[in-house]
C-alpha cells in the first residue's frame, strides 16, 4: 500500500505493524499526528497477511546484503 499520502501533511504514509497480523497506517512525520487525530482511527488498521509481512522482512533483509556485499 504504497503511495498513500497523510491527507493532513502529504507526507507518504507508512504501514506499521501493531500486532500480528495487524498494521496500522501511520503518517511518519512526527509533527503531524495523523491517524490519531482522527476520530475513525481504527479503520486505518488492516489485515495484514502472512505473506506480506513475510515479503517485507524479505525486501529489508535484501537490503541488508546489499549494504553488506557492496562494491567496496
Ligand atoms: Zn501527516
Amino acid at each position: 500500500m504504497s503511495g498513500t499520502k497523510c491527507p493532513q501533511c502529504d507526507v507518504e504514509l507508512k504501514k506499521c505493524l501493531i500486532q500480528q497480523n495487524y498494521s496500522m497506517v501511520m503518517c511518519p512525520n512526527l509533527a503531524c499526528s495523523y491517524p490519531f487525530n482522527e476520530r475513525d482511527a481504527l479503520s486505518s488498521t488492516v489485515y495484514t497477511k502472512d505473506s506480506e509481512i513475510l515479503d517485507a522482512a524479505k525486501k529489508r533483509l535484501r537490503q541488508e546484503e546489499q549494504k553488506d556485499g557492496g562494491e567496496s
